[in-house]
């Protein structure tokens, strides 16, 4: 019995502080005094009672059903509790981690007169009673210990989750506050300047008539139409790229420097933007030959076909790219940890999905930043956590984002964004039918156009595609931001790490504006806000004080 109650508890360590006690807990509690300064933040006391010949089953009933109850409601924590009819015996573990001492708040339930007012008072069955304090040694029971949990947000009789929320909030000093705002404000206007930015390269392609110049090149050095296709597009990335560069510097390196994001020095920094240039050349390419063969065979319908093309081509991406373009930039290896890849994968099966790696990504080789994601499609999907949150993060949040990415995966979010990105798409290609008709009548003498299936019309659906999606911003974040939500709440479910969440979603705020305005969080967020994510945590663990998985990882379950 002894040592099934050895696994069941399995962080739980009888340390050495043994101590004999009689019925009166008085000495218990001359002792807890001296232990409780080596026990903060929780002190945990595992109880071993010998109980009256008979008496065990009566015992075990009149302690569940008011013994338990009535600690929870006190504030103190029960994580474990057995009874062992071969020695007559009933064990408990009790724990507390508020601001008064354990022995303090031992004596005060005592006191009580709820206490006092329990019917049957189990307390006379006791024969023998032995009080140890014990330390969490792996994690269990109590892990949550280890996390920084701010005064105000830890688990009490009083717990309240917007105190809790503002407590974690205001453990981000203002000045790194104030840095984490002027970086997450100055991208709202990073997307106008974008916008803006390639707007005006599209028109300078076309009113210069540096687009017609590229096709008439193209149909010069070769008669193949899908070749001409892919010399206009490779003409095109380039231009584009060149003319944005000083742009994409900026945003890319210079200012990710300055707010302390990045790692890399220019160099390989470069070298990263010509590697996508160079994905983009032979992906693009493959795409827009695909898309104007469709609208030289469809002239009236290429719209549809169009959106058909671009929808499976999108699914196509999602699927090779965790195999054949993302290790193109970062190295991805298997994490071998059995102390974190344990856990993660065991609560991968708890929910479900079939997974027998976890994969790391070197992040750190371009930024500071902490993230994980799920990446592949129909059969290639993996969950990926970054380095940065591997060493930069304790197990609890580790968990709490592994939970929140699985949240993905078992919400079919993928699925759901390619439905939903596919019925955006065809809205998208009906205005370009449209708006390209119109532009062409109006401007395709001026611009040298032939018509829709011209190459050299390229930068005038790039346009009309940047305008659309510039327009469509607060719908497509808002679509993306609701899923976040969602696996948010899925991985407190799963991981049952609260606090775990919160300290993640802190460390997002690295570069993500904590506590927005609601306006501001449903224009521009992508993701929910700090205040929003720690609150949903803060939420959750108020309604989980009394359960038993509260604070206990996936992988002590
Ligand atoms: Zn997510």
């Amino acid at each position: 019995m002894i040592r099934q109650f050895g696994v069941a508890a399995g962080s739980v360590a009888l340390c050495a502080v043994g101590i004999f006690v009689g019925r009166s807990p008085t000495a218990a509690v001359a002792q807890a005094r001296e232990a409780q300064a080596t026990c903060r933040p929780t002190c945990w006391q595992l109880r071993l009672y010998t109980i009256d010949r008979g008496k065990l089953d009566d015992f075990a009933q009149a302690w569940s059903r008011g013994v338990y109850p009535l600690r929870l409601k006190r504030g103190f924590q029960i994580p474990a509790a057995w009874s062992m009819p071969e020695t007559n015996q009933f064990v408990w573990i009790v724990g507390y981690d508020g601001p008064e001492t354990f022995a303090a708040k031992d004596s005060s339930y005592y006191a009580s007169a709820e206490r006092a007012a329990l019917q049957p008072d189990p307390r006379p069955w006791i024969a023998r009673a032995e009080k140890w304090f014990v330390t969490p040694v792996l994690s269990g029971p109590g892990a949550q210990d280890q996390l920084p949990v701010p005064p105000g947000a830890e688990a009490s009789d009083h717990f309240d989750p917007v105190v809790a929320t503002n407590a974690y909030l205001a453990t981000v000093p203002p000045d790194k506050r104030a840095r984490s705002d002027a970086y997450f404000e100055g991208g709202y206007w990073l997307i106008l300047w974008n916008f803006l930015a390639s707007a005006a390269v599209y028109l300078l392609l076309l009113g210069k008539g540096w687009s017609a110049r590229m096709r008439d090149l193209a149909e010069r050095v070769t008669g193949s139409k899908p070749l001409q296709t892919f010399l206009y597009w490779v003409q095109f990335l380039v231009v584009t790229a060149v003319l944005l560069f000083p742009l994409t510097v900026y945003q890319g390196f210079v200012r990710e420097h300055q707010y302390g994001l990045a790692t890399q020095t220019f160099g390989p920094w470069l070298g990263d933007q010509l590697k996508g240039l160079a994905v983009g050349v032979v992906l693009g390419g493959v795409f827009v030959i695909a898309i104007y063969g469709v609208v030289r065979r469809a002239p009236r319908s290429w719209w549809i076909w169009g959106s058909v093309v671009t929808v499976a081509f999108l699914m196509f991406s999602a699927m090779i790219a965790p195999v054949f373009i993302l290790p193109l930039f970062n190295k991805y290896t298997k994490l071998e940890d059995a102390r974190v890849k344990d856990p993660i994968l065991s609560m991968a099966r708890a929910n479900g999905i079939p997974a027998s790696e976890v994969y790391v990504v070197n992040a750190s080789r371009q930024s500071t930043r902490v993230s994980a994601n799920v990446s592949g499609f129909l059969g290639t999907e993996r969950i990926t956590l970054n380095d940065n949150l591997l060493n930069r993060c304790t197990l609890p949040e580790i968990e709490s984002t592994m939970g929140h990415e699985m949240g993905h995966y078992v919400l079919n979010h993928v699925y759901k964004g390619t439905l939903f990105f596919g019925v955006l798409t065809v809205l998208g290609f009906a205005f370009l039918r449209g708006a390209s008709g119109r532009a062409l009548t109006r401007r395709g003498d001026a611009w040298r156009l032939r018509g829709v299936d011209d190459l050299a019309a390229l930068p005038l659906f790039a346009l009309l595609i940047a305008v659309y999606f510039f327009v469509l911003t607060p719908v497509t974040n808002t679509y993306i931001r609701t899923q976040e939500y969602e696996a948010d709440i899925f991985g407190l479910n799963a991981a049952g790490q609260p606090d775990g969440e919160a300290l993640i979603d802190l460390k997002l705020g690295d570069y993500r504006k904590l506590d927005p305005g609601p306006v501001e969080e449903l224009i521009f967020f992508d993701h929910p806000s700090g205040r929003t994510r720690i609150y949903a945590a803060m939420r959750w663990k108020a309604e989980h004080l009394n359960s038993p998985l509260y604070g206990v990882p996936a992988s002590s379950r």
